[in-house]
């Protein structure tokens, strides 16, 4: 067995920090002491985010974002052009779109894709509530931003039949996602040309 170098507390941190996505032991060891040597100004503020973060963030009814309010700051913002929704398949993805800022519209976020060898049907997806919500909302066009991925093509096949006895327009990002890219990984400039040269679906 390893000899333990910390106190339980300290191996505590660690190994939750260890289990954030892109630290691994060694670097969940770094943060470990550098929120140690950083008691007031990191530690703490960060301890105090995070509470506030368990206690009042909320997945938003309406469009599946999270925020903490419900319906989130997208849904609630007049700003937004109310004839689009665009259909991302996490929040990661809406907020790389946001983040490009090419879109005034509101979202769908579904919280992954259809993905039959791994047991997500549309039932583990946030689906039902589409078709309605088009109507609802007077949308004319949605744009399915979904990654360039067997499973993003196979859920924006799924959407368009689900949509299809609308009369709404149904589009989807152009060439530049390149085949099994992500969204969030892909640059402004790429995502932004992708979302202008949308394409009928
Ligand atoms: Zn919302």
């Amino acid at each position: 067995m390893a000899e333990r170098i910390a106190g339980p507390e300290i191996e505590r941190l660690i190994q939750l920090l260890a289990r954030l996505p892109g630290l691994g032991p060694r670097s969940a060891r770094r943060a470990a002491l550098h929120l140690i040597r950083k008691r007031e100004e990191l530690l703490g503020p960060l301890a105090d985010a995070m509470r506030v973060a368990r206690e009042r963030i909320v997945t938003c009814s309406a469009c599946g974002n999270i925020d903490t309010s419900d319906p989130c700051a997208v849904c609630n913002d007049p700003r937004r052009d109310p004839t689009m929704i665009v259909v991302v398949e996490t929040v990661a993805d809406l907020w790389a779109l946001e983040r490009v800022g090419a879109m005034r519209a509101r979202y769908h976020v579904l919280g992954g894709t259809l993905s039959p060898l791994d047991g997500v049907g549309p039932k583990e997806l946030n689906l039902d509530t589409l078709p309605a919500r088009v109507v609802e909302t007077g949308a004319k066009e949605v744009i399915l931003a979904v990654n360039a991925t067997v499973d993003g093509q196979t859920t924006a096949h799924y959407i368009t039949d689900l949509l299809s006895h609308l009369d709404i327009k149904v589009t989807r990002l152009a060439h530049g996602v390149p085949v099994g890219g992500e969204l969030d990984y892909l640059d402004e400039g790429t995502l932004s040309a992708a979302l202008r040269q949308r394409t009928p679906f």
